[in-house]
């Protein structure tokens, strides 16, 4: 008889923890995972994925705008939201049910349940069953922050947002974020009047400011409204229906949906973490060391819950690195170290490695070189949208420690320029590149 009923017992059945289970269930462990909601976790059901069908199917209302100058007549063009979203929720269950059949197909077994850690080594799922595992893997993710203040109630999350009955005429979207942009740019596309509330007056903190001031002149250009250094006072329902919003040092505004994106806390409630002493930061992340284990030697945790780096990507990353420690006697770290990223506004933002101001305060001589271009599609279509490209290079050394990207198709650009920054390339590798022609991308091999 095993000591226990399994070698893992993973909680949550997002990216990390799918791929943690399988990647474990593969070196021959015996694997459950326990996972409340739907298998895929955010990034598959309520992130990443739909979020970006969201933007191609918006994308759609500047290219048939696009498309009359190139010779185009698109006649009674119109928008069906629900059309839309019932797609992209069929291919989420499509999705899903792969990711079922994965697990499925590794011997992993699923409860549909909620898990708590209950004692040492011991979980009880929902349903009242007690399990036992040698290690448990927490990979719980992170849920959308709440702000508080009167009728804050009637705001929605980026969860609701895939779900609406209908598309809002008026969207105010708290924060000035990732999911703020990216939010903001959809529903903007698909014709709805859009403002952004922003306790300060910075987007996107962490990007480069070249890039940020960019994005958010052409929102502005796109019909995006910003209220700056505002804070929520109170929301109260209209006799129609619609919200009125009352803010801090500003003019109250109407709306049919206040949509929060202020970020996202660690989803630790209720796992127990207590019971077995588990050690969390004052944010509420699960503290790991680089093998991500937590104090507790039999307890692991990956991806959002431990609040590193909050992208798909990483916490897959997490979870394959854990499953090779634990279960195949190879240690492995992730490099958390010049992580390329997007932000899928529009149009996009691309990044990786150091903005300028982060390499001007750690290596002080720094060269800058900067394309800002108007791509040949726009010049044909009369859009007046520039793109903005910028490369950060140790002067001391030519090693290019940052690219910064804004403009059409730069995260699918960035993807194969970030593999020459994370190789420590340098500018003259890049110089002696012959450019592809016509394309956007030669602007980073031609940069002077
Ligand atoms: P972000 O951290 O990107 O942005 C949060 C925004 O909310 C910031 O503008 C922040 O302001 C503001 N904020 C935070 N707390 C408060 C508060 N108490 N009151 C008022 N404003 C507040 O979070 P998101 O929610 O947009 O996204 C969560 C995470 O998910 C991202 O950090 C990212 O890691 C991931 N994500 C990644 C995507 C991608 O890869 N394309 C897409 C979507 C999400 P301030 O700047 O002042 O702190």
């Amino acid at each position: 008889m095993a000591e226990y009923d399994f070698d893992l017992f993973t909680i949550g059945a997002g990216s990390g923890g799918v791929r943690a289970s399988r990647i474990a269930a593969a070196h021959g462990a015996r694997v459950a995972v326990a996972e409340e909601y739907r298998v895929g976790g955010t990034c598959v059901i309520r992130g990443c994925v739909p979020k970006k069908m969201l933007v191609y199917g918006a994308h759609f209302a500047e290219d048939l705008e696009d498309a009359k100058q190139f010779g185009w007549t698109i006649e009674g063009k119109s928008f069906d939201w629900v059309k839309l979203r019932d797609h992209v929720q069929t291919d989420i269950d499509r999705l899903e049910g792969l990711y079922g059949e994965t697990l499925g197909n590794h011997g992993v077994e699923v409860f549909r349940e909620r898990a708590e850690i209950t004692g040492d080594h011991e979980i009880t799922l929902a349903s009242g069953k007690v399990v036992t595992a040698k290690y448990i893997l927490i990979a719980t993710g992170a849920t959308p922050q709440r702000l508080e203040f009167p009728g804050a109630e009637y705001a929605i999350t980026s969860n609701e947002a895939f779900h609406l009955d209908g598309l809002p005429k008026r969207v105010m979207i708290a924060g000035g974020g990732y999911i703020a942009n990216e939010f903001a740019g959809i529903f903007n596309e698909f014709g709805s009047k859009v403002c952004i509330v922003n306790r300060s007056d910075q987007l996107l903190r962490g990007y480069d400011e070249s890039l940020r001031d960019r994005l958010l002149q052409i929102s502005v250009m796109k019909g995006i409204q910003f209220h700056f250094n505002t804070t929520f006072k109170a929301i109260r329902k209209n006799d129609d229906g619609s919200l009125h919003v009352e803010l801090n040092g500003d003019e109250n505004v109407d709306v049919d949906m206040v949509m929060f994106a202020t970020g996202r806390r660690p989803n630790i409630d209720g796992l127990g973490l207590e019971t077995v002493g588990v050690e969390t930061s004052d944010g509420g992340a699960i503290k790991v060391d680089d093998f991500s284990q937590t104090n507790v030697d039999y307890i692991y945790a990956v991806g959002d819950v431990t609040d590193r780096v909050q992208l798909t990507p990483v916490a897959i990353r997490e979870g394959h690195a854990f499953a090779d420690t634990v279960f195949d006697d190879n240690p492995r770290t992730v490099d958390h170290s010049c992580i390329p990223s997007a932000v899928f506004s529009h149009p996009p933002i691309a990044a990786v490695g150091m903005t300028e101001g982060e390499a001007r305060n750690k290596l002080g001589n720094i060269k800058v070189f900067q394309s800002d271009f108007r791509p040949m599609k726009n010049v044909v279509a009369g859009r007046n949208e520039r793109g903005l490209y910028k490369m950060i290079v140790n002067a001391a050394t030519d090693q290019i420690v940052g690219i910064h990207m804004i403009g059409p198709e730069s995260p699918e650009i960035m993807q194969a320029a970030a593999i020459a920054v994370k190789a420590g390339l340098t500018k003259a590798d890049f110089d002696d590149t012959v450019a592809i022609h016509p394309t956007m991308a030669e602007e980073l091999v031609l940069l002077k």
